[in-house]
């Protein structure tokens, strides 16, 4: 049986503009997603493609067929682009009507024959499928529907290259000489078909899934420092402890808290006092080690579980980040206080640590701030470290 081409692209042309409309109307109701413009517009035009592709009617060479086949190659190049968009990098223009210029400067400056266009089509079509499947494939954040999309991309590649090498082949009513059989178009128009359907409905899910991610996200993350927030670190911490409790591991909870933050409030502003925050929790990011979780448990307070840790190493991690505080050329003087608890062989639950290293950065406050104070019961209790800027504290105090 042999599907007629014509309404095939009919088909194909509809279903393009549908699909279209349907990710544009998502993109429309959140923007977030800017990758939806761009599938989008891919979508509406491949289905103004397959206009230009009926308007060339059976001639081979119709000026409308040559662009609706540079479009086609538009929509490739746009869906690349998206892709990238996807997965927030940048996308180059010349990426994006490679493909196209490539297209039409072949088949009108030189005079390609019958076979190199065919060879010259499934090359770029399936070269943008491949790059476009591999973008989607390292997607950062995983996504099942973009590893499916990924997938589905790839094999409309390997089907347009393979075109190259199959031939006459796999499509019994295609000749070489003929030009283009019914056959080998309906062929063509079903596999785009089946393609642009599939991924469509991908895309659609490689949204919600987005969405999803940023919702989980953002109920754990503190949007100011962009580290975790005290709900994230309750949980994650709690199974931090538990994993290194099992590899007999210890374990050091270390609290944090700004030194006299108000004054800094209303001697610099808020948004300095802001920026304050922003730039502690980046210091202390860089000083902790990479297994370690640090979270803004509240206000100018934050909390870190560093695992595998003992006391001596805990102490000199919390001494650095008090030291790069404070001697860091900023224009605004910021000092931190640290208490320091450690997990040892009786079972502390996470909030006991808490507790232990609240009441050490309590001392830590109490003996002059601007220092970091082993929690009591510690192993190796260490002695407070000396502030490094006393005449800071002073005027502070
Ligand atoms: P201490 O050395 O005893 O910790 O003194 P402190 O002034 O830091 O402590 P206090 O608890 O009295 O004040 C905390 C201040 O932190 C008050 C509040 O305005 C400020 N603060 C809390 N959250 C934020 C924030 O998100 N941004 C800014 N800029 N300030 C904040
Ligand atoms: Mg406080
Ligand atoms: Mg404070």
């Amino acid at each position: 049986m042999v599907l007629d081409p014509a309404t095939l692209v009919v088909v194909a042309c509809i279903m393009s503009l549908v699909l279209g409309a349907l990710l544009l109307f998502s993109w429309l109701q959140d923007r977030r997603i800017e990758a939806l413009r761009w599938w989008s517009a891919a979508c509406l035009v491949a289905a103004a493609a397959s206009v230009l592709f009926l308007a060339g009617g059976h001639e081979m060479r119709s000026i409308w067929r040559e662009i609706g086949n540079g479009a086609f190659m538009l929509a490739y190049g746009l869906s690349y682009l998206a892709a990238r968009r996807f997965n927030e990098q940048s996308a180059p223009w010349t990426a994006l009507i490679a493909g196209m210029v490539i297209w039409l400067s072949a088949v009108w400056v030189f005079d390609v024959t019958f076979v190199q266009r065919v060879v010259l089509m499934s090359l770029l079509i399936g070269g943008y499928a491949i790059v476009t499947a591999r973008e989607l494939w390292n997607g950062p954040d995983r996504l099942v529907s973009q590893r499916a999309a990924a997938v589905v991309t790839a094999l409309n590649g390997i089907y347009f290259l393979g075109r190259i090498f199959a031939g006459p082949g796999l499509l019994p009513s295609f000749s070489w000489m003929q030009g283009f059989s019914d056959a080998w178009v309906s062929m063509v128009g079903l596999v785009i078909l089946l393609y642009a359907m599939i991924f469509g409905f991908l895309v659609m899910s490689m949204a919600k899934e987005k969405t999803d991610l940023f919702h989980r996200r953002a109920a754990l993350i503190d949007p100011l420092t962009g580290v975790a927030n005290r709900r994230a670190f309750m949980v994650r911490a709690e199974s931090m402890l538990a994993e290194a409790r099992q590899a007999g591991e210890p374990a050091a909870v270390i609290m944090f808290d700004l030194d006299h933050f108000k004054v800094v409030n209303d001697t610099h502003g808020h948004l300095a006092g802001d920026d304050v925050l922003t730039e502690f929790a980046a210091i202390a990011v860089d000083r902790l080690p990479r297994r370690s979780m640090l979270c803004r448990m509240g206000g100018e307070e934050f909390a870190a579980i560093v695992p595998g840790t003992d006391h001596v190493s805990a102490l000199d991690i919390a001494e650095r980040i008090r030291l790069d505080l404070c001697s860091g050329a900023r224009k605004i003087p910021a000092t931190v206080s640290a208490g320091v608890a450690m997990s040892s062989t009786s079972r502390e639950s996470l909030a006991d640590l808490l507790s232990m290293a609240d009441e050490a950065l309590y001392n830590a406050k109490k003996t002059g701030r601007n220092r970091v104070v082993a929690a009591m019961g510690s192993p190796g209790r260490a002695p407070a470290s000396k502030p490094v800027q006393p005449q800071l504290d002073a005027a502070l105090a």
